[in-house]
């Protein structure tokens, strides 16, 4: 461990050096590239994150620029994997970074998955959150869900077997949803999510434990609700767990 790099989150006592080596130790699937998923990415890796695969197969669009801070105007047209890869090497030397040019699909998403400890949900579809949610539960990998549309967002840790997951509460488990672009989106909100879902994916890291319930935050009003979601014994996903 780089103890100076890394004093000033070493001294909080949620952390401490003993879940310092946990992180370092840690491998992380971030699903999209996006403003949440890219914002994620950064900041696991400026924490000292050991492995990190980054999985996206779109290009960086002018419409991308206002949010999406981990690109810049002459990285208009590349892959975003490849840009963020560069990007976060950059950032830590030190983290082994994975980048993978596919959109996550039921036909890739076990190999992809089964080999990281914990899936962080930065997609903008729901076809692509159930693809999390089905396959996480059949490899009993946790995920951390995300959802920012507006002014507000959610975050919520599911656990396969222990908390409820997506479908236990009735998530749609099919459908694009409506682009940023024309659904709008204020940019400090992917922020404000983004900051909850890697809290609260270091928290299960370092614990190992979460009530998964659903957190939401409007970051306009302002305002911060706690949801308890229980499980669904009828999940058809979760439910035989
Ligand atoms: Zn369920």
């Amino acid at each position: 461990m780089q103890m100076e790099r890394y004093l000033s989150q070493v001294a909080v006592k949620e952390i401490f050096p003993s879940g310092q080596r946990i992180i370092e130790e840690s491998s992380i699937a971030v699903i999209g590239m996006g403003g949440t998923g890219s914002s994620i990415a950064e900041m696991f890796v400026r924490m000292g994150v050991g492995k990190i695969t980054i999985v996206d197969d779109d290009k960086i669009e002018p419409s991308n620029l206002n949010r999406q801070a981990m690109y810049k105007e002459d990285d208009i047209g590349l892959k975003k994997v490849d840009v963020a890869r560069t990007e976060l090497l950059r950032i830590n030397g030190e983290t082994q970074v994975n980048a993978i040019d596919k959109r996550l699909s039921f036909n890739n998403a076990d190999e992809i998955l089964s080999q990281v400890d914990l899936i962080m949900d930065g997609t903008d579809n729901y076809d692509a959150r159930n693809v999390i949610n089905v396959v996480s539960a059949r490899l009993r990998k946790p995920w951390i869900f995300t959802a920012v549309e507006g002014t507000f967002g959610y975050v919520k840790t599911i656990i396969p077997g222990k908390t409820s997951c997506l479908s236990c509460f009735g998530y749609p488990d099919r459908g694009e949803g409506v682009a940023c672009t024309i659904q709008g989106v204020v940019p400090t909100a992917i922020r404000a999510i983004s900051s909850l879902a890697v809290t609260s994916a270091i928290k299960f890291l370092i614990n190992r434990e979460s009530q998964g319930e659903l957190v939401y935050m409007d970051v306009w009003k302002p305002v911060l609700d706690i949801l308890p979601i229980p499980r669904n014994e009828e999940c058809k996903v979760c439910g035989n767990l």
